[in-house]
């Protein structure tokens, strides 16, 4: 197929949103260029869970069955390149790619993730995505009865340890001495046989990817067979803030039921957009993503003024 001088969709993120929307928009026969690079969020886990029939798949086969499946569509694209900037031109967007290579796009749709802010402790890489993670929908099953901590900047992280709960009964909050906890939030830990340790993390220890203690300053090592974290994520690029997209207060941008931002023929779905951050949620927003904008372009095509049915 020749390269269209317009596509009809630009899709920035090549992960399960923007794969998803692609094969959508595919189906539905328009033309559509994806453009990834850069990490994906779980890239450092070994198998990704509660996904209807993926459950225990790695991360990576999954994206690469996806892509696969989508080289049966010939008006769709899949290419290696970071996308820098966007800006839009009259009723045409004009994206700026790796090397300076220019494309153009009539609706844009960010499937861009999100970049989790990490700490920096010693041991934290080496542990992340096998005994260190984020979610225990994703994660708790394979932990449960086991030792379970939960670590965070803010006192939210006492309502991640509450539910950790569920998966086992030995589970420590760290507060690393970063907040105070009400006394009341206190008193409902210690009811629900949370421990509670104050002292700063250390670094984290064990053997090759297998947490084993959390090591604290002052104080007895914290036995750990696994760490949840509850700390903030950004934009993993600037483009929806270029784009006119609003961001809420955890760092997403806001769409409404049908991905549609604030920003004028800009969607978004995926962790990037508000919503449980799961793959599937994610396949999810990208399916419904493609199909408002493709409704979104057949109104815009069709011949004769719109009628809405009664
Ligand atoms: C450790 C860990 C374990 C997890 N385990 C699970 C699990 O078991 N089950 C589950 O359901 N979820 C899990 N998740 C959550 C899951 O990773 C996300 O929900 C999912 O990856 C979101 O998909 P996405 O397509 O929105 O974003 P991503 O998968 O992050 O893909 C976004 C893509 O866009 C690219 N990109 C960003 N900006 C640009 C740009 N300007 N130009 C080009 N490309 C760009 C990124 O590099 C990336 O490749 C886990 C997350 C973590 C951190």
């Amino acid at each position: 197929m020749a390269l269209p001088d317009i596509w009809d969709v630009l899709v920035v993120g090549g992960g399960p949103a923007g794969l998803s929307a692609a094969l959508m928009l595919g189906r539905c026969c328009r033309s559509v260029l994806v453009c990834d690079a850069g990490p994906k969020r779980n890239e450092a886990s070994r198998s990704l869970h509660a996904f209807l029939t993926r459950d225990g798949t790695p991360p990576a086969e999954l994206l690469e069955i996806a892509r696969a499946q989508l080289r049966r569509y010939r008006t769709v694209r899949l290419l290696r390149a970071r996308v820098g900037t966007v800006k839009r031109r009259a009723r045409v967007f004009e994206a700026t790619l790796t090397r300076g290579r220019r494309v153009r796009a009539r609706r844009v749709l960010l499937a861009t993730g999100v970049v989790d802010e990490l700490p920096r402790w010693p041991g934290l890489r080496r542990f992340y995505g096998r005994s260190v993670f984020h979610c225990p929908y994703c994660d708790g099953w394979e932990f449960r009865d086991r030792r379970l901590a939960a670590w965070g900047p803010t006192s939210a992280t006492a309502g991640l340890a509450l539910k950790l709960t569920s998966w086992s009964p030995r589970v420590t909050l760290l507060t690393g001495g970063r907040y105070r906890l009400a006394s009341r939030m206190r008193a409902r830990l210690a009811a629900n046989g949370v421990a509670v340790r104050d002292e700063p993390v250390v670094r984290l220890a064990g053997d090759a990817t297998a947490l084993e203690r959390v090591v604290v300053a002052g104080g007895e090592p914290v036995a750990c067979d696994a760490l949840f974290l509850s700390v903030p994520c950004r934009q993993s690029c600037g483009l929806s803030l270029e784009l006119g997209c609003r961001l809420a207060k955890g760092g997403t941008v806001i769409a409404d039921r049908r991905s549609r931002t604030h920003g004028d023929g800009v969607f978004a779905a995926g962790d990037a957009s508000i919503d449980s951050q799961l793959v599937v949620v994610a396949a999810s927003e990208g399916a419904r993503a493609a199909i408002a904008i493709h409704e979104e372009l057949l109104e815009e095509d069709l011949a004769g003024d719109s009628v809405h049915s009664p």
